[in-house]
């Protein structure tokens, strides 16, 4: 019987797949056994008006067979299954949107290592199996139809479809596997701990049960016992036995999920020891339906500050895992968020470039970007304790957001930062210091130093106490430009107490002329420090200090200190 030939593209992938030196060859299970939930949902969904199909919700399962003699692993379903044509028309030509673009970008010439990355990252289906498979065989019957055909192909060079013998409608995907190399043991496949790990990794939130057939073993039942002390004796027995837990947690109701099983799943998920300081379980329906179950850290991750650690959510199409670390899905400010991301509206097939451009994506990132920004207001107004500890952790990151993307998100950001209060003697956020504002007092102050002690110190800020007005002490070296960003809160001016310009303009007038009467003086201090000052002059800035330090023009003191620093 001749073979038939894929189509030209479809060909040119299968060699890509057939060859490739990926390393992740094991997402080709993920990719068949969501191809079979894809076909199971199909069959029931027409079970819901059609009596004839037989089925009920409960009797869908996957079934995974391994046969050591063979060789083989099966993927084996009870969906709706393919016809000739389909067969055809499915697995002969790839026309799926992952699996185009990946096409396209081999034919710009920008192949290699980033598209074979795609292949991991993605999948691009069906064609998958031929990463670990010398020969692909699918008999498939089709619902309503009383013809099974086989389908199968060894690669590249095409495939045939004979008649077959099949009792039941669905679908069996028979993988010959590869021999094994010094570098890839395709054999593992065969084994059982292997195949429920990669069962558990991907595709542990598929809807339909994922059987597989174990071994386990039990003790001898004998009728006489003849020794009393002799050790029992075990026999092994094969079982069917479901490997998936099937309902994800966060697809469950909230008021299903007890702390104890948030904490549990934070702990074992994501690997870390200590509860999560914040769950945010999010469902939502809309223009874009997702469900999302983020948390928020108790303490700082060790790698925080280092480039090991990534910024992302895992992301879900309908329990399937497609990316560990979407970056996408979380903005840089809030990158301490952990957690994952569910929508039945993103396609598996999709690429990481489609990924960024998806409109879907973008509307699911500005959802949680809020629900994370409402979930920390709630904690700051109602468990200002946690909040505070919270802030010392990654308030730092917050600050950062607020100078970064030249201001873009200060205005997101500003209700969550806390500073130092001078009357309070604690942390206090920005519109608690605009509320206790006296009625003459024109800006918000502020000033930096090393330590709270050390601001308190100053004579700028004694000055300004001194006035009887509150000030804010930044300790953080990003302090002052947050402050500079943020320039001023419901109008309320931003000022550090070194500025020049929060003196009265009769203060400044009587300096000033002062200055001109001292001319001599303060020459002679100048050149006394032998160009270590710009200027010297009488200021009305140091209260009971003889004398203070402070800078020219936009360009604060600590800013100064700061470049200087970097300059190294
Ligand atoms: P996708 O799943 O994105 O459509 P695949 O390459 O994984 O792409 O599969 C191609 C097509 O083959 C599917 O859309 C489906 O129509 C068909 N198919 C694959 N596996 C099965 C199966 N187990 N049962 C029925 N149809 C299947
Ligand atoms: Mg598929």
């Amino acid at each position: 019987m001749a073979k038939k030939q894929f189509k030209a593209e479809s060909k040119r992938l299968l060699e890509l797949m057939i060859h490739s030196i990926y390393t992740n060859r094991e997402i080709f299970l993920r990719e068949l056994i969501s191809n079979a939930s894809d076909a199971i949902d199909k069959l029931c969904y027409l079970s819901l008006t059609d009596d004839k199909v037989g089925l009920g919700r409960g009797d869908f399962a996957i079934t995974i067979t391994q046969d050591k003699d063979a060789g083989t692993l099966t993927v084996s379903d009870n969906g709706i299954g393919m016809d000739k044509q389909a067969l055809e028309e499915n697995l002969g030509v790839i026309a799926k949107s992952g699996s185009l673009q990946f096409k396209e970008n081999l034919e710009k010439g920008e192949e290699k290592s980033d598209d074979i990355d795609i292949i991991g990252q993605f999948g691009v289906g069906f064609y998958s199996a031929f990463m670990v498979s010398d020969t692909v065989t699918v008999i498939s019957r089709a619902y309503g139809s009383d013809t099974a055909y086989k389908w199968v192909s060894s690669g590249a060079d095409g495939y045939t479809i004979t008649e077959c013998e099949k009792d039941t409608v669905g679908t069996d995907i028979i993988m010959k596997l590869k021999a094994d190399t010094e570098d890839e043991h395709y054999s593992q496949y065969l084994e059982e701990w292997p195949l429920r790990e990669l069962i558990k990794k991907y595709s542990n939130y598929i809807r339909y049960p994922i059987q597989m057939m174990v071994t386990k073993s039990r003790p001898i039942e004998k009728k006489e016992v003849d020794d009393e002390n002799k050790a029992p004796e075990y026999e092994s027995y094969q079982e069917l036995e479901t490997i998936n837990d099937r309902v994800p947690i966060w697809h469950k109701k909230k008021s299903e999920v007890s702390d104890e099983d948030y904490n549990q799943f934070y702990k074992e998920h994501f690997f870390d020891f200590t509860d999560p300081a914040k769950v945010i379980h999010i469902s939502t329906e809309g223009v874009v339906s997702y469900e999302a179950l983020l948390f928020i850290p108790s303490h700082l991750p060790r790698d925080y500050f280092t480039k090991d650690y990534e910024r992302g959510l895992q992301l879900y199409s309908s329990g399937v895992l497609i990316m560990d670390k979407c970056a996408d899905l979380i903005p840089e400010h809030f990158r301490f968020v952990r957690g994952v991301v569910d929508s039945q509206d993103l396609s598996l097939n999709i690429s990481r470039e489609m990924l960024q451009q998806d409109r879907q994506l973008q509307v699911i990132a500005s959802s949680i970007e809020k629900k994370v920004k409402r979930e920390l207001v709630k904690m700051l107004e109602n468990e200002r304790e946690q909040y505070e500890a919270f802030f010392k952790n990654f308030g730092i990151q917050l600050k950062y957001g607020v100078v970064g993307d030249y201001g873009a998100h200060k205005d997101a950001l500003k209700d969550l930062l806390l500073f130092y209060s001078s009357t309070e003697e604690k942390l206090c956020t920005l519109a608690e210091y605009v509320s206790r504002m006296k009625e003459d007092q024109k800006y918000i102050y502020y000033a930096c130093g090393e330590t709270v002690a050390k601001v308190d110190r100053l004579p700028q800020t004694e000055a300004i106490k001194a006035k009887g007005y509150e000030v804010l002490y930044l300790t953080d070296e990003v302090d002052d430009f947050v402050m500079q960003m943020l320039h001023d809160v419901d109008g309320k001016e931003i000022k550090s107490v070194a500025s020049d310009d929060i003196v009265d303009e009769s203060e400044k007038k009587a300096a000033e002329d002062q200055t001109k009467e001292n001319k001599e003086l303060l020459d002679f201090v100048k050149e006394s420090l032998d160009g270590k000052i710009k200027e010297a002059r009488v200021s009305a800035k140091p209260g009971s200090h003889a004398v203070c330090l402070s800078s020219d023009g936009g360009v604060t003191l600590e800013m100064e200190k700061y470049f200087s620093m970097m300059k190294g």
